[in-house]
């Protein structure tokens, strides 16, 4: 996935080349103070200056990718550029304009109330990279926040965004991670108990940090000029395949290009569901363009298969943003995408026909994954549709964990005979997936034994041979995954000054479908007192 590049130019070194900035209408207004933005897409905004900036952890590859040398990520310089202290020569801080429905309610305009972008650096391989800090003080659009954010929240986005990477998932990047020296208050539970916490600032890597939001909010406005405006750079800048052979920029492109929004959402939703990832606020403004995991506020993942949960509380009520919903989920955002650009186009047929195809991308991807994961070698609708949904109901039934279930069902040898092995050894390699083994039922082992033996007869009826199955599951099954009780270790153990678990998870999280046996411990069921703490299985915005 990454690609070689040798010869790291060097942090000084790096080439700007700014085209959100230089194309598109900018908020007129420079100075910072929280407004209304109209007819402009950004407001041209400093990163606030911090007392100390300390480096906690960085991404290698990420360093690697934009041309930036080893020697670069352990220097002064380096903090000072990524907490926002020193702007480099061709940088062109702004914050972006957007908005967003939240929880299915239309919100107005949110924008970057604490994310500055630095601008658009293009590395030797000629792709483009936008540089954002999160957490580098109050924008325009910071509403009544702080444009700040804390060290609990900073890890949990630094750290994911590298092991969704490493997963194969879609994503944003993530460079740095820097504690600014300064205080944060926070009410992490909003329920009166502010606390002061350490401020951090993540640099968040993309090839652009466009959401659905920032199309929306031009519509709900009647800016139409700006929205066409916006959408034509978007697909001119991040879609240029879409312009080959001359293309001019017309409605058929708009299509095409919606099209490919609803196919990288829906590619991007299939691997979430696939790792157990539970995003938790997919808010449209929290939907990227580009198909990418974006916002890593109050996501979880799932310890027992358990497609009702969400770590959200803001959610715990409705439960919209649940794991199982997420697919619907994804398809609303999408037709609130098709609502804003709509007017350029003034047909709804094709924007029909874009969410139609959503939905079979969708369920095409989630069967090829779903019979990855099992290990077959393809995914056939008369047998494996009723394999697959009676596995899920399963799981779902007695506390199961995903990720050892499916990385101990590589082990169950399919070249032995189904007649000659009794329930208790076919159940034998599994065991290790279950919460409460004594709370298991022998109705439910025995419909367990059962699914087994069907499901070790299609692959034997389709001569999948062990050493291939437990390849091929292995693939996609990652025996490592960022539980939310190691990511609230390392938080706990960084605000007391000691890194180094951010740092050895970072690490592991680089390999997660390596058995790395020396790691065996960070593959463990969740332990029993993180099941409700605060961080482990419940989290809120608060960040
Ligand atoms: P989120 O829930 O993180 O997607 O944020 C929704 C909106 O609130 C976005 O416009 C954010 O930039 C803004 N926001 C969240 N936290 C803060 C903060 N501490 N200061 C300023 N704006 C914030
Ligand atoms: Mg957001």
């Amino acid at each position: 996935m990454t690609s070689q590049i040798n010869n790291p130019i060097g942090l000084n070194k790096l080439v700007f080349d700014n085209q959100f900035v230089q194309q598109l209408p900018a908020d007129s207004e420079e100075s910072n103070y929280r407004r209304q933005v109209m007819e402009a897409c950004y407001s041209k905004v400093l990163p606030a200056k911090v007392s100390k900036p300390t480096v906690v952890a960085y991404s290698k590859e990420m360093a690697t990718q934009l041309g930036i040398t080893a020697d670069d990520c352990e220097s002064e310089q380096f903090a000072n550029v990524f907490v926002g202290n020193e702007i480099l020569e061709g940088m062109q801080p702004y914050a972006m304009c957007y908005g967003g429905h939240q929880f299915g309610n239309w919100a107005g305009q949110l924008g970057d109330g604490r994310a500055i972008n630095l601008g658009e650096t293009v590395n030797v391989e000629n792709q483009r990279w936008a540089l954002q800090l999160k957490g580098a003080g109050p924008t325009p659009y910071s509403r009544s926040a702080d444009g700040l954010a804390v060290l609990r929240s900073s890890v949990r986005e630094f750290l994911c965004s590298e092991a969704m990477y490493h997963l194969g998932v879609p994503t944003t990047r993530a460079l740095s991670l820097i504690l600014t020296g300064e205080e944060v208050v926070r009410d992490m539970f909003y329920d009166g108990n502010p606390r002061k916490e350490l401020g951090a600032v993540v640099c968040r890597v993309a090839p652009c940090f466009t959401r659905f939001g920032s199309f929306q909010i031009f519509t709900s406005r009647g800016e139409i000029d700006v929205l066409r405006q916006f959408v034509d750079y978007t697909i001119s800048t991040d879609f240029p395949h879409l312009l080959k052979n001359n293309k001019s920029l017309n409605k058929q492109v708009y299509i095409s290009w919606f099209e490919e929004v609803c196919r990288t959402t829906a590619e991007m939703i299939v691997h979430w569901q696939r790792v157990g990832f539970v995003h938790g606020v997919m808010n449209t403004d929290n939907m990227s363009i580009l198909g990418l995991t974006i916002d890593y506020g109050p996501y979880g993942w799932l310890d027992d298969f358990d497609p009702d949960w969400t770590p959200n509380t803001t959610d715990a009520g409705e439960r919209r943003y649940r794991y199982g919903q997420q697919p619907q989920i994804a398809l609303w955002n999408l037709l609130q995408l098709a609502n804003a650009i709509y007017p350029l186009v003034e047909e709804e047929q094709p924007f029909q026909q874009a969410l139609t195809m959503y939905n079979e991308t969708f369920e095409k991807g989630w069967n090829t994954m779903m019979a990855n994961k099992l290990g077959l070698n393809e995914f056939k609708p008369e047998s494996d549709a009723k394999l697959f949904s009676e596995l899920l109901a399963l799981l779902a039934e007695a506390e199961t964990d995903m990720t050892i279930f499916y990385r101990k069902l590589a082990l169950l040898d399919v070249e032995e005979s189904v007649e000659t092995l009794a329930d208790e050894q076919l159940l034998e390699p599994i065991l290790d997936a279950w919460y409460r083994l004594d709370a298991l039922t022998d109705d439910y082992k025995l419909r367990f034994a059962n699914w087994l033996r069907k499901y070790m007869l299609r692959l034997q009826n389709a001569g999948v041979k062990q050493i291939d199955k437990e390849k091929r599951m292995n693939a996609v099954n990652p025996k490592y995954v960022l539980r939310n009780y190691l990511s609230q270790l390392a938080i706990d153990k960084a605000e007391q000054g000691d890194y180094s678990l951010v740092n050895e998870l970072l690490e592991i999280m680089r390999h997660p479908y390596d058995e790395q046996v020396d790691k065996e411990e960070f593959a463990v069921k969740r332990p029993e007192w993180a099941r409700h703490k605060a961080g482990c299985s419940k989290l809120s915005c608060s960040s």
